[in-house]
């Protein structure tokens, strides 16, 4: 550990301990981004996620909250400090009487599912996986597919977080109630949720249903009841077959019957595709041929021809297995623009210019399948609105999501390009992207402009409990408005810009890409870091030099505006 750190260490309260090594590679779910931070910590109470906040202000290092990783882009690379909460996982209170569930934000879905369900209990909705930790969904918008259901983070009562300066911050629709809102989508930029407080439903079993359906038949029911009549519902689209496979799911008393099995579903069936897949990188015409093939095998090569039935838990009946490595770009869009958006995408994928009017060529380009067309409807549930919710304000919101697999994590050849038309289509449709997904064509201004005073809101939010850019990285910079365009030295001192990515070459790493911070604390002169420090400790309010932080801010006051000019940690010795 850099001698500077183990001497700012030294100061602070050893009882508490900081769980931190030197060595670790963060890397994506995906293997799509890969970096080096400078420290991995692990930490395992409150209090240590406040010492190891208060030693970064004082090291000048920038800070990620890292969940599973499980979010594609750079959104949680650094060369600073990466911490996680996988040892912060347990739940702290379950009141049976009012559903209402408190625990420690590090907390993976797979393992609050099972114990949630021994109380008879179960989380309201579930995306298509249970490997995210809570704070992770909660961060990036994550969603499920159902009209009849929001945001997963729907279900949210209250968050507690420590904020830059080590104080830890309640927040809930009464309580701080404009930290809430940007705390429901906070993208990391916050500070690190250390508790949540949910709403959980009683436990319950799901029938669910799969079957092949033609394109023409999704379209025509698409408002009569294709997404209504049934409380989960979501469409895999087929783009060469001009098909798709509609799956649909409702609470049920029937007993629990297991998912058939047929000789192909299994592990055969999963090697046989990646190895199309991967034959597919260097011949792409084989594509369509490879989407008949493989969805034929599994759901039938004529509409209705095979059926697909099971009762199981909802926590498991609402999963799917999401298969290989990929890269995801999925757009939000109100759902009346649906047949438009399939139709047009639909007639550029075959060649019809005319009908698609999207302004490139889709000449020699194969792309992979499903499309995944899923719901959600934001516009039910009175509770606040996350500031940066992309869903529809006034009705209920389509997400469209172009998945493509990177085969034995080797990058597709049509990815840029597909990639280009698509999101031109989602932007001419009046589309937001999901946060965690790989968009690439959008800037801060034009998500500013998507956002309008949301966004603003946010920012003003995020500056006050973060005025030197802590927890800022250059994902933040590149597609939020969070600094005038140069300023960011001066304004935010703690921000990390990027600094090169590059192949990661490593044995089975594939296409992945390693991110390079600035590490720009390895430039600044030491008498700059502790004068900076000194003037921090000069800034505190008299009353709060050397105390330690109080448990939670009370009052719904917006108390931590003031706190965020001074430091609230545990120190011992004082510096
Ligand atoms: C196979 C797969 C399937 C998916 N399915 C869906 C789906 O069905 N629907 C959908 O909407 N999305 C889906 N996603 C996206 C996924 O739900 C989000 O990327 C989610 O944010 C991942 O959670 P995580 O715990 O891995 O968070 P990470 O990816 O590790 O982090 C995401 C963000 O949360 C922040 N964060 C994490 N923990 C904390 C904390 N304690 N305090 C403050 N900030 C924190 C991070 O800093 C980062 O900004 C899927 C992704 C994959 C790879």
């Amino acid at each position: 550990m850099d001698p500077f750190i183990a001497r700012e260490l030294e100061k602070l309260d050893p009882a508490v301990p900081f769980h931190a090594t030197t060595d670790h590679l963060h890397h994506t779910w995906a293997k799509t981004f890969f970096s080096r931070p400078e420290l991995y910590i692990r930490p395992r109470s409150i209090e240590e996620v406040q010492k190891l906040v208060t030693l970064a202000r004082r090291c000048r290092r920038r800070l990620v909250t890292v969940g599973s990783g499980h979010s594609p882009s750079d959104l949680t690379c650094t060369s600073a400090w990466l911490v996680n909460l996988d040892d912060f996982n347990r739940i702290l209170h379950v009141d049976t009487d009012t559903g209402l569930v408190t625990v420690q934000a590090g907390i993976r879905l797979y393992q609050l599912g099972p114990q949630l369900e021994e109380q008879g209990l179960t989380l309201d909705n579930l995306g298509s996986i249970d490997s995210q930790s809570i704070a992770g969904v909660i961060a990036t918008g994550t969603h499920g597919s159902s009209l009849r259901h929001g945001l997963l983070s729907e279900c949210i009562e209250g968050l507690s977080l420590v904020l830059a300066n080590g104080e830890l911050v309640r927040c809930s629709a009464t309580d701080n109630p404009d930290l809430f809102r940007a705390a429901l989508v906070s993208l990391g930029a916050l500070g690190i949720v250390v508790e949540v407080t949910f709403k959980a439903r009683r436990a319950f079993n799901v029938a669910w249903r799969q079957e092949r359906y033609s394109l023409s038949k999704v379209l025509s029911e698409w408002s009569t009841g294709l997404w209504t009549s049934h409380e989960f519902v979501r469409v895999w689209w087929m783009p060469y077959e001009k098909g798709a496979i509609v799956w649909h799911a409702d609470p049920t008393d029937k007993p629990l019957q297991a998912p058939p099995k047929n000789f192909y579903g299994g592990s055969l069936g999963y090697h046989i595709y990646h190895n199309l897949l991967a034959l597919a990188q260097y011949v792409p015409r084989i594509l369509p041929w490879v989407e008949w093939f493989v969805f034929g095998m599994q759901y039938g090569f004529r509409p209705g021809a095979v059926v697909t039935e099971a009762v199981q838990p909802s926590r498991q009946g609402l999963l799917m297995n999401c298969l290989y490595s990929q890269f995801v770009n999925e757009w939000a869009l109100p759902l009346e623009r649906g047949p438009e958006a399939i139709t047009r995408l639909s007639a550029w994928l075959h060649g019809d210019l005319e009908t698609a009017r999207i302004p490139f060529s889709p000449k020699g380009l194969w792309v992979h399948c499903p499309i995944e067309v899923r719901v959600s409807d934001s516009t039910v549930s009175p509770k606040p609105r996350p500031f940066l919710d992309p869903t529809c304000r006034d009705g209920p919101t389509l997400y469209l999501n172009a998945t493509l697999y990177r085969p034995y994590l080797r990058d597709p050849p049509c990815w840029k390009r597909y990639y280009e038309a698509f999101e031109w289509l989602m932007r001419d449709l009046g589309a937001r992207p999901h946060w965690a997904k790989n968009f690439t064509t959008l800037d801060s201004t034009e998500l500013q402009r998507l956002y309008k005073e949301d966004m603003d809101q946010w920012l003003k939010v995020r500056g006050e409990v973060d005025p030197q850019g802590m927890f800022l990285g250059e994902w933040h910079c590149r597609n939020l408005p969070v600094v005038a365009p140069l300023a960011e030295e001066a304004e935010l001192p703690l921000v990390e810009r990027e600094r090169e990515r590059r192949p990661l070459g490593a044995r089975n790493a594939g296409d992945g890409v390693e991110w390079m911070g600035d590490r720009r604390w390895q430039h600044a002169p030491l008498s700059e870091i502790e004068n900076s420090q000194k003037d921090k400790a000069d800034e505190l309010p008299a009353d709060r030099s050397s105390s330690p932080s109080p448990p939670a801010t009370e009052g719904s006051d917006e108390s931590y505006e003031v706190l965020s000019k001074g430091e609230a940690s545990i120190l011992v010795h004082g510096a």
